[in-house]
């Protein structure tokens, strides 16, 4: 045995939600192999004692873009519109070094806060996944493909540049390091893109066995805008155009119609719900009980820094249950174990990982964070899953560890050269971001 967590209060996620007080987590070859009340005979190459802390599986964060952590606070006041087109000067100005510098820093950031799994949806694929491979993490890595409305007469996906790059960048990365790494289609929005672009991805994906991230019906505006274009909903047209004959995980959901919820629950299609970034933006909170009452898979995001300011998935559990019970008037209307399950196990799901992670269970990865509950903010602790998700912040993580290797702990990162890209971000990327060019 490679490690053993002593004398832990386990929160395991399994189906019986089982919280084991006083176990033991043994493992090995990066999988989970012991879990008891009492250690295992075989000795442990190392013991971490887990007196006073809390066990739990790695936080899967369902929606989030990496490498726009450049951007965090720049601005935070503006309405969507206003703030895309800020984000797309800055954009321009982008290259492959500043992503990596920027996906760098919210890797460990994500690491810090108990996050061992992310998807992401952006562009500068290798740098992010590069970062990811280096890191430790796991990650579903989106391309974001976009086609403008108009340029549909134009679009072969033989010859598109974007759709060649997404099958080079599947070539070189999908399935990396064992699955570590896989690579989803993806698509900004309906509104970035068009129907030849979407049959076309969607194929693809298909034949490849990827997923497909979108965001899908944030706002009012652009859900109306498709309406009277189209005569259908976002979801119509999409699932007209196969999107959902592959597995979706559609970032936002928060103005879809009961009619849409049931088309995309039937093709067990992922909402992954952002309710901080969606408060922060000024947009509605998707209806998480309608979305799995209508049977969906409800994970959680952050969304990217610059939607949510940080990437604490401990406050997204927080906001998931409490937008809830502020829209049902009823403060058993979400419990904080349903909160844990969409960070956890429906996370899993939704990145086509459930079998390998998102619960503390024998033979599954060892994806683990240690929660240190010695914190006067965490004492007492009458009830393990809600002081979790309602007292519990990203920086009580002590410990964060992927398939058995410990990639944060105790503010260090073994994995990361966090320094250089604090240098990076500083010396390079800030100049060429912000500043202007001397005339
Ligand atoms: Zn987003």
């Amino acid at each position: 045995m490679d490690t053993l967590i002593s004398n832990v209060t386990v929160v395991t996620m399994n189906e019986r939600m089982d919280v084991l007080f006083g176990g033991h987590v043994g493992v090995k070859d990066g999988k989970i192999v012991h879990i008891a009340k009492v250690p295992p005979k075989e000795a442990p190459a190392e013991i971490i004692d887990g007196t006073g802390m809390v066990l739990m599986p790695g936080l899967i964060n369902c929606h989030t873009h990496l490498a726009t952590s450049a951007l965090r606070s720049y601005c935070d006041e503006l309405g969507i519109s206003q703030a895309l087109e800020l984000q797309l000067q800055k954009e321009a100005k982008m290259d492959s070094r500043i992503a990596k510098a920027a996906a760098t820093i919210a890797a460990a950031e994500c690491l810090r806060f108990g996050t061992t799994s992310v998807s992401d949806l952006y562009y500068y694929p290798d740098a992010t996944a590069e970062v990811i491979a280096e890191s430790g993490m796991k990650a579903n890595l989106a391309l974001s493909s976009y086609r403008f409305i108009d340029a549909v007469e134009e679009f072969d996906f033989a010859k598109d540049e974007q759709c060649a790059e997404l099958r080079r960048v599947v070539g070189k990365w999908h399935g990396h390091d064992n699955g570590r790494i896989k690579i989803d289609a993806g698509i900004w929005a309906e509104y970035t893109s068009n129907h030849k672009l979407w049959e076309g991805l969607a194929a693809y994906a298909g034949e490849q066995g990827l997923g497909f991230q979108l965001h899908l019906s944030q706002t009012k505006d652009e859900a109306e805008s498709c309406e009277d274009r189209t005569g259908l909903s976002q979801t119509e047209l999409l699932s007209c155009h196969n999107v959902l004959t592959v597995p979706v995980t559609a970032a936002g959901c928060n103005t879809l119609s009961e009619m849409d919820r049931k088309i995309l629950g039937k093709r067990r299609a992922s909402a992954v719900v952002t309710p901080l970034a969606d408060a922060k933006q000024g947009r509605p909170c998707a209806s998480i009980t309608d979305c799995v009452k209508d049977g969906m898979n409800v994970a959680l995001g952050t969304d990217g820094c610059i939607e949510a300011g940080n990437l604490d998935m401990f406050e997204v559990m927080r906001a998931a249950a409490m937008s809830v019970r502020a829209a049902k008037n009823d403060p058993a209307a979400l419990p904080a174990g349903a909160a844990l399950m969409m960070a956890t196990v429906c996370g899993a799901r939704a990145q086509g990982r459930a079998d390998e992670c998102g619960m503390i269970k024998e033979g599954m990865d060892a994806d683990l964070v240690l929660v240190d509950f010695s914190a006067p903010h965490l004492m007492p602790c009458h009830n393990v899953p809600n002081a979790l998700v309602f007292s519990a912040k990203g920086g009580d993580v002590a410990m964060t560890m992927v398939r058995g290797r410990k990639l944060y702990v105790n503010g260090q990162f073994p994995t990361l050269d966090l320094g250089t890209a604090v240098r990076e971000l500083m010396e390079y990327a800030m100049p060429k971001l912000f500043e202007e060019p001397a005339k």
